[in-house]
């Protein structure tokens, strides 16, 4: 399987030639064509299989090619951790370094008039924690309507730190014609009910 072989647009198997990347990792190569054909995906995967780029790369190419609401998020991205979420970030920089892609990170231990700022201005991708998405939203610094593309990263983790109830409140808030992925390391019984409720025919891939 080649990257050439997964619906990427040409710009974006310049930026996979450009970080180096020969051929897709399993996840890549099961993931990213249903990502593009819009699909709900249970993504079952470590870290280090390759998993961000599997969901950031199709992003991309959807934010890029779609059409943009003025100032509203159209993607979100749920950390567990400020670090992950900041290595997301550092992700999505360097894919979509040629596209005129913005985007915001909401994670605690930042300023958040620094974040209040960014939002104002209007910005294409949240990647955030829960937490400080929901403090955002509870100050009224957020509106997620426009929001049709969901990734809950590291699921199991979300879990085991309490994030549950915070997701289920953040999901109700986005429009319920949307793109949700799901990735997760185990699926234990709460993270299934989870993609249950919120998923809409998934594909389950795992790896
Ligand atoms: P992740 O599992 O998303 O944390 O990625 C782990 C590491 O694999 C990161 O350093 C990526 O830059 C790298 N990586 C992602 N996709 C590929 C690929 N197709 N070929 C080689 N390295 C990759």
């Amino acid at each position: 399987m080649s990257f050439a072989d997964l619906g990427l647009s040409d710009e974006l198997l310049k930026v996979v030639i450009d970080a180096g990347y020969t051929e897709p990792t399993p996840i890549q190569a099961s993931t990213i064509p249903s990502v593009l054909m819009m699909r709900d995906i249970i993504g079952i995967a470590q870290t280090g299989t390759g998993k961000t780029a599997s969901f950031v790369l199709p992003m991309i190419d959807i934010l890029a090619h779609g059409r943009s609401r003025a100032r509203m998020p159209r993607s979100l991205i749920l950390e567990p951790t400020r670090e992950l979420a900041a290595q997301v970030a550092e992700n999505f920089e360097k894919y979509g370094a040629n596209h005129k892609l913005s985007m915001a990170l909401l994670i605690g231990g930042v300023s958040m008039g620094d974040q209040v700022k960014a939002l104002e201005k209007g910005v294409d991708v949240l990647i955030a924690t829960p937490g400080r998405l929901m403090d955002l939203f509870q100050r009224g610094n957020i509106l997620l309507t426009g929001c049709s593309m969901l990734v809950i990263d590291e699921a199991d983790r979300m879990l085991d730190m309490g994030f549950i109830p915070d997701i289920e409140e953040i999901c109700a808030k986005l429009p319920s014609q949307r793109q949700t992925l799901l990735f997760s390391a185990t699926m234990p019984p709460p993270i299934k009910k989870l993609a249950d409720k919120f998923l809409d025919n998934p594909r389950i891939i795992e790896v």
